[in-house]
């Protein structure tokens, strides 16, 4: 801790022990920024590039220190002086670059990357203000700007800088990095271009802004508000900032390492996560013919160099642009687009598979598809899914393209550092080599009949509930119990994941209470989630969940034995606070529609037992836990999928049929929420359901009532529960990143690992 010592003198010129918990974070932001050039990152001659509108990689001290391997020794030193490691990593502001999973996904990417040793790195935006913070007022959602960049902050100034040219004006592009630890190994960093004129005084009442003033709108948001004309052009406009400084530095980099860009494979490799990025292809094929290649040999050069991931199957995820957008925008890719269409075009008249349609519109993922060498979905049921519907024509053509790569998270930040002593104790039993090879936790099987180490199991759970329960009084002021069951759903609000049927079970699980059935074990609904600004149906959920919360925690009858509780704000610090603590992982979604999820992984890891569909990775859940450990409800993708195609699912004869449904629905626009929510919202929420019900939650409603409750009857048995726990935790090392990773670089990426 000698470094450490220093810094702080040089930097405050007084003791450890006199500094404010302000001072010590911007100390050993200094003193870890150095350990992390000192270590450096990995170089190798081809390099991977891994471009993405969004890295949600949460706060950094204490994952960089542990991944340092310094993390217990700095934090000894910070105690003998009288200091809190915990209590100072509060001064870390989280950055918000991401929405979700997906932003997620790219974060453990970066950490299981450099932990392995292989050389690549994230490119992406330095979104000023981030997504937004979530505030709840009169029970519904508010957004306010999320300022992260802090006088100290990870970011560092290169002194590389590009133009981007746009239609009549061109914006310079600086290249901020953040250096990221991984585990035992180099560093890695990652690269966020900021729009050098961005200027957040035209922010104005929360989250508003001229979205036409893009030259100084550029990196202020992470995708605004694409609910009008102007919010989805100035996507256009930041998606191409991103592409075009990343063309110009992968092919800057590629020179400098001696690459004649005839031979662009063998230098670089880009990931396209999603198909924000996609744009690149064009972009770089337009670079090289600039630098004289010619159009058809710079097709194939880019061909060999871009591979796609596909994150999601649900339609209108799927990004088209009108091309009079892209006129509008970035003329200059225009030609180039259309040059890609017409060679395809020219081979397969298609239109299905066709880059632009017969109305005008840009396919983004036709475009990847076509002019990538790979495309992998993210869960082994997405990957099927994708080659035998959803781009089944394009499976048709290229069937070697098609891959699976079943999106795993890393274990350093969601059980090393999110729960320290349960980690401990899997050290004290299997050794500390499951930090490196995940798959030792299998080891943790051998202690399946151990009552000593399970009852240890449930104690650690306990106490995380009392951390957690503290977290929860100071985010909501709401008290729980952590004595009762944690049933938890975290992730962004979507009706897919359909938070509105577990809405329905606390209606449910209130009127059961009101008319006299007490449960034997009380149960906490905890709930964290963000909707996107503009959409309405997300947000009347979260006001229906906010107005639960208020009428069933304030009922004297009910409250002892049911509470119901919205976490504000959920984001990464809020996740490691939850996680720890969960006893029932909701993972609820209707099955086809989530891709993957990554939350089911993190929360098994950490002891929970999943009540799920059949859907994304929950699927291999399944299969690794076996039918007693976990509890599967509802139709399966395969009867989901063959009902769209009929078309004639109808949620109003349900509601007619079946009273318990009724009951349950009616509740929302029952006297009671009316009178204290907005009646608009309720009713919007009421006849979704009834008429429309897209996402089928009343299809598979009784069902989960069912399951649930038999999951809240077999948590009373406290030993068998128990054993469920471990047999979660012991098989959830597939589901490491880099387990992932390793298999990306097999069969995709191609890199030579440094020693
Ligand atoms: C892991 C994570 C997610 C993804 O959750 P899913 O349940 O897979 O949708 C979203 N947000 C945050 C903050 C996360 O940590």
């Amino acid at each position: 801790m000698d470094g450490l010592k220093i810094i702080i003198s040089q930097m405050y010129g007084k003791e450890c022990s006199e500094c404010t918990d302000e001072e010590l974070y911007a100390a050993l932001l200094v003193f870890t920024k150095q350990l992390l050039h000192e270590r450096g990152c990995n170089d190798g001659k081809k390099k991977l590039y891994y471009i993405s509108a969004e890295f949600l990689i949460g706060k950094l001290l204490s994952n960089n220190l542990i991944d340092l391997g310094i993390y217990d020794e700095t934090a000894r030193y910070l105690k003998e002086n009288g200091k809190e490691l915990s209590r100072i990593e509060e001064a870390e502001h989280e950055p918000s670059l991401g929405n979700g999973g997906l932003g997620r996904l790219a974060a453990c990417f970066l950490d299981s990357i450099a932990t392995l040793g292989l050389p690549g790195e994230g490119i992406g935006l330095n979104y000023h203000l981030g997504l937004f913070r979530q505030r709840f007022e009169n029970d519904m959602q508010s957004e306010q700007p999320d300022p992260w960049i802090t006088e100290m902050s990870w970011l560092e100034k290169t002194d590389i800088s590009y133009n981007v040219d746009f239609n009549g004006f061109s914006i310079r592009s600086d290249l901020y990095d953040i250096y990221v630890a991984g585990y035992g190994g180099r560093s890695i960093r990652l690269r966020l271009f900021d729009a050098a004129p961005v200027d957040e005084s035209i922010v104005t009442g929360g989250i508003g802004f001229d979205k036409k003033d893009l030259i100084h709108n550029m990196t202020l948001f992470l995708y605004p508000d694409d609910s009008d004309e102007n919010g989805r052009k100035l996507r256009i406009y930041q998606q191409y900032f991103m592409v075009s400084s990343a063309a110009q530095l992968i092919l800057n980099e590629a020179e400098s390492r001696g690459c004649s860009l005839h031979d662009l494979p063998d230098y670089a490799v880009i990931q396209i996560n999603d198909t924000h990025p996609s744009m690149i292809i064009p972009e770089l094929i337009r670079l090289l013919t600039e630098k004289g290649i010619e159009f058809e040999e710079a097709c194939g050069i880019v061909s060999r160099t871009c591979a796609y991931t596909n994150h999601t199957i649900l339609a209108e995820a799927l990004e088209k642009w009108n091309i009079s957008y892209l006129e509008e925008a970035v003329p200059q890719l225009v030609p180039v687009i259309r040059k890609l269409d017409a060679r395809i075009k020219a081979k397969y008249p298609s239109e299905a598979i066709s880059i632009i349609d017969s109305n005008d519109v840009v396919h983004m993922a036709h475009m990847d598809i076509h002019y990538g060498f790979s495309v992998n979905g993210v869960a082994s049921l997405h990957t099927e899914i994708l080659k035998n519907s959803e781009l089944k024509p394009f499976y048709d053509i290229y069937p070697e393209k098609f891959n699976n790569k079943t999106n795993g998270i890393t274990f350093r930040r969601w059980l090393l550092h999110c729960n320290r002593p349960l980690a401990s104790l899997f050290t004290s039993m299997i050794g500390d080599g499951y930090k490196k090879d995940a798959a030792e936790l299998e080891k943790l099987l051998e202690f399946r009949s151990d009552e000593q180490f399970k009852k240890k199991l449930i104690e650690i759970k306990s106490d995380a509930k009392k951390v957690c329960r503290d977290f929860i009084m100071a985010n909501t002021g709401v008290e729980v119990d952590e004595n009762s069951i944690f049933d938890i759903q975290i992730k962004r609000l979507h009706e897919y994941k359909r938070q509105q049927m577990n809405a329905l079970y606390i209606i449910y699980k209130y009127l059961e209470i009101k008319s006299g059935k007490r449960p034997e074990t009380p149960i906490t609904f905890i709930f964290g989630a963000k909707a996107a600004p503009a959409y309405v149906m997300a947000k009347d959920i979260i006001h229906l969940i906010l107005l639960l919360q208020k009428i069933i925690n304030n009922d004297k009858d009910v409250s002892p034995y049911m509470r119901v509780v919205m976490i504000e704000n959920y984001n990464v610090s809020a996740a490691e606070k939850l996680i720890p603590a969960c006893d029932i992982s909701e993972q609820i979604s209707l099955a086809s529609k989530e891709a993957s999820g990554t939350g089911n992984m993190k929360l098994m890891l950490n002891g929970a037992v999943t009540l799920g569909t059949m859907d994304g990775a929950n699927v291999e859940i399944a299969k690794l836990v076996g039918d007693s450990n976990i509890y599967i409800f509802g139709k399966s993708s395969g009867e989901v999928i063959e009902r769209y195609a009929r078309g004639d699912y109808n949620p109003g004869a349900l509601y007619n049929e079946n009273e318990l449904i009724r009951k349950c629905v009616d509740f929302i626009t029952g006297e009671q929420l009316m009178s204290i929510g907005n009646k608009d919202a309720l009713i919007r929420i009421h006849n979704e359901l009834t008429k429309k019900d897209w996402f089928m939650t009343l299809l598979d409603f009784e069902e989960y009532v069912k399951t649930k409750n038999k999951m809240i009857e077999d948590y009373a048995d406290r030993k068998s529960w128990s054993e469920k726990m471990l047999v979660n935790m012991a098989k959830a090392g597939y589901f490491s990143s880099d387990r992932t990773i390793e298999e990306y670089n097999k069969d995709i990426w191609h890199l030579e690992k440094s020693k």
